[in-house]
């Protein structure tokens, strides 16, 4: 085991000043927005987080197509360039583009890779890669849901195809929304475990169903754990403790989280009720486990989180956790632990059918 802590932060200036929303009122789009990485990067510069001798700052891998094509066809990428060439447009409600976007996008897989790739290398311990656009949404052939291309997926399919790494690694992602697009890479995969907590709409339907198991060869390793809006701290606690066994069981090399904290209360797109201190509780139970199964390697990667005020807070929070440090949430932050109402009851019905629905494929469940 590496006995001498070291997290690697990866951050570009450009991830702060490129691929700006149009923005002529607020809307879905005009949230994932370069102030997301400038607000973090502020906070963390003003509570003296860099001067912390185990943090390091670490700039993203430079890739070419070749890496791209990996993940994604030469139709989407050309289709990418093209239109940042002409200067942007509109690809669909959820999805924009700018003069700027391709070069950012090709930077944030870069970024996911060298916060991933340094992790099993062990230049660190732990990564975060503070990257935008997100990417959990994009699939091999699209765009979707404000992602351009897929950074983890992308991480994973190069370190498998040009690092020739085999191990196993489970990908837990706690953004609010369901990564459909990293589900579709890996959901015949038995070496990947997707894990993905998400609210869904239980009255009109939604993706990201309880039953979708994974196929073939990955059944079971696609793990769909649906929840109502309004999720609570504890919810999301109690919904988390069925991921132990199930770790324990897959016994992966590596942990990747796809870091959304679009379930915090003040998010403008999810509508759940997380304060910072939830994901402070889940990095550390996270990095426990990690320390009894892989040496604590975790990488997290940003994807969602777009209320610009409390953002900057659940990156700290995750990031005292990983330094073993008390985190202090803001202020502000007390009144609205009195805003969600706890949705146990519901969630134990879920958990349950979960349970059933995969112990054919875990032993210890
Ligand atoms: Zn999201």
């Amino acid at each position: 085991m590496m006995s001498v802590k070291k997290i690697g932060i990866i951050l570009d200036d450009d991830f702060g000043s490129k691929h700006i929303p149009p923005y002529p009122k607020p809307s879905f789009i005009s949230f994932e927005h370069p102030f997301r990485i400038n607000c973090i990067l502020n906070h963390l510069e003003r509570i003296g987080i860099f001067q912390d001798i185990r943090i390091v700052k670490v700039k993203p891998k430079e890739i070419g197509d070749e890496i791209l094509e990996l993940a994604h066809s030469k139709y989407h990428i050309e289709a990418i360039r093209k239109i940042s060439n002409i200067g942007g447009g509109l690809i669909d409600d959820e999805v924009f583009v700018t003069e700027d976007t391709f070069d950012l996008a090709q930077k944030a897989v870069g970024g996911a890779i060298e916060a991933i790739e340094g992790v099993i290398n062990n230049s660190f311990t732990q990564s975060f890669a503070l990257i935008r656009p997100p990417g959990h949404h994009a699939y091999r052939e699209k765009s979707s849901g404000l992602c351009i291309f897929n950074n983890i997926a992308n991480s994973i399919l190069y370190l498998r195809k040009m690092l020739s790494y085999d191990k196993k690694i489970a990908i837990i992602d706690i953004d609010d929304h369901f990564g459909d697009g990293i589900a579709q890479y890996f959901y015949h995969d038995p070496s990947v475990l997707y894990f993905s907590l998400h609210e869904f709409d239980f009255t009109e339907g939604d993706i990201g169903m309880v039953d979708e198991l994974g196929q073939d060869e990955g059944i079971g390793k696609n793990i769909n754990f649906p929840v109502p809006e309004g999720l609570t701290n504890e919810d999301f606690d109690y919904c988390l403790d069925l991921l132990e066994p199930i770790l324990h069981e897959f016994q992966p090399a590596l942990i990747i989280v796809a870091a959304g904290f679009d379930m915090y209360y003040a998010d403008p797109i999810g509508n759940c009720s997380l304060t910072s201190s939830a994901y402070n509780h889940f990095a550390a139970k996270i990095l426990r486990i990690a320390e009894e199964l892989c040496d604590g390697r975790i990488s997290f990667v940003l994807e969602g989180g777009y209320d610009v005020i409390g953002l900057p807070y659940c990156v700290e929070a995750v990031l005292k956790a990983l330094l073993n440090e008390k985190y202090e949430p803001p202020v502000y932050e007390k009144d609205a632990l009195l805003l969600g109402e706890s949705k146990i009851e519901d969630l134990k019905k879920i958990k349950n059918m979960l349970t059933r629905l995969l112990s054919p494929y875990w032993e210890h469940l």
